[in-house]
């Protein structure tokens, strides 16, 4: 496509948007444009309803009769086939449950379990901290049984070999949006026998995936970002049929039992994906990821995928026009191989993104340098692109970030 770089003709692009009645579903602020849903996605009109009413009803007049009644039980299982189906699983290989950084280690150990004789967690260098942080914990808790091998992304293939038991990898990348090839590594994982573990964060919701095609074997993902779950929201995991009834994670709680109200002391795993639940869910929390999963109703992946390039595609080419050369591009340049976000590097990063927020265009800054900025289909269009571009214009050109208020780090980037 060659660039619209006109406003006018990015309000045409908006005209014949397919996506464009998912905004309506979200209850943006006035005078936002909001360009960090890959970090914290918006809020869903219905999320407040729905919070109220199982507060008020389900919680206030049900009491502890909605675990049966409002089916606060199944939310797990129920929010997590609805999640399947952007990740293209099958609705009994996901459940919702704890944190991304939890469901990491559970999988990553149970996958390790299932390589008995393996020494070796594969991952990259740069991965996401906490993936890193959590393999790590692992490794030590398995008091050196088993190592962390962390290689540059275009070695990975080639370290795969025996000693691997479990490669684990951010399928598009926290910063610069680059995009693993999931079938390929999975098969070229799977020949060298070892399993797969794939954290989705910042690819749900934002691109197709078809984690039954790949073969993918273990995954999680984030609840938060494009699910638009609200702040802190549960976390899921998906593990391949296949790999169920031999999975064993660590975590063994009451809600991962077979029989969690028969009372008895032993632990007997649950049949299926519910084995990787651990304690009692948080019940306001599911609601609010219900609703955030309900924004991608009735849409399309490859609609979200096509729309997510056009609004990344139009950024870049707004940036090389208007400010050339002033931002480093750490993203592919080209669309198909990054996700849904863009990063851009320059040494006042930070003072510069701070800049941006005041003037109400919302991204986020990762140290050291990178500027990102999240383009989520379902509730940004052209016109807001091209509107957040000239204002990023406006304070180059002004050099309004050299303001002093704009050197002070908060504790949240
Ligand atoms: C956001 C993100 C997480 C978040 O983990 P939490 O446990 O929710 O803090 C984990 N991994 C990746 C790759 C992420 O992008």
């Amino acid at each position: 496509m060659t660039a619209p770089l006109t406003r006018e003709a990015c309000a045409a692009l908006d005209r014949d948007d397919p996506l464009a009645f998912a905004r309506d579903r979200f209850d943006l602020p006035e005078g936002v444009i909001y360009l960090d849903g890959n970090s914290l996605g918006a809020l869903p009109r219905a999320t407040a309803d729905a919070l109220a009413q199982q507060t008020q009803e389900a919680w206030g007049r049900g009491l502890i009769r909605s675990w049966n009644s409002a089916g606060w039980i199944d939310a797990p299982l129920r929010v997590g086939a609805r999640i399947a189906r952007l990740i293209g699983a099958g609705a009994d290989e996901v459940v919702v449950t704890d944190s991304t950084s939890v469901n990491l280690f559970k999988l990553a150990s149970a996958a390790v379990a299932l390589r008995p004789g393996r020494r070796v967690i594969l991952s990259e260098p740069g991965n996401f901290p906490t993936d890193l942080y959590m393999l790590q914990g692992l490794c030590a808790q398995l008091g050196g049984a088993v190592e962390l091998k962390c290689v540059p992304r275009d070695r990975i293939a080639e370290a795969l070999d025996e000693t691997v038991a479990v490669l684990v990898l951010t399928h598009v990348h926290y910063t610069s949006g680059e995009v693993f090839d999931m079938a390929g590594l999975t098969a070229r994982a799977q020949a060298a026998g070892a399993l797969t573990l794939w954290d989705l964060s910042h690819s749900t919701g934002a691109l197709p995936m078809d984690l039954t095609g790949a073969g993918a074997d273990l995954a999680v993902g984030c609840g938060y970002k494009y699910l638009n779950g609200g702040p802190g929201a549960p976390a899921f995991a998906y593990v391949a049929r296949r790999h169920q009834d031999g999975l064993r994670q660590p975590l063994s709680g009451w809600m991962g039992h077979a029989a969690p109200f028969a009372f008895v002391d032993d632990y007997q795993p649950a049949a299926g994906i519910g084995r990787v639940l651990c304690g009692t869910p948080s019940v306001l929390a599911m609601t609010a990821l219900d609703c955030g999963v309900a924004t991608f109703d009735g849409v399309e992946m490859a609609q979200v995928r096509a729309k997510s390039m056009s609004l990344s595609g139009l950024f870049l080419d707004l940036l090389e026009a208007r400010l050339p050369g002033v931002f480093q591009l750490v993203s592919p340049r080209n669309a198909a191989d990054r996700g849904s976000h863009v990063s851009l590097a320059h040494p006042d990063g930070y003072p510069i993104m701070a800049a941006l927020i005041a003037d109400g265009v919302i991204g986020d800054f990762r140290a050291p340098d990178r500027l990102r900025f999240g383009f989520t289909p379902l509730y940004l269009s052209h016109t807001d692109v091209f509107d957040a571009v000239e204002i990023l214009v406006r304070i180059m050109r002004e050099e309004r970030w050299r303001d002093r208020r704009f050197a002070v780090r908060q504790a949240v980037t």
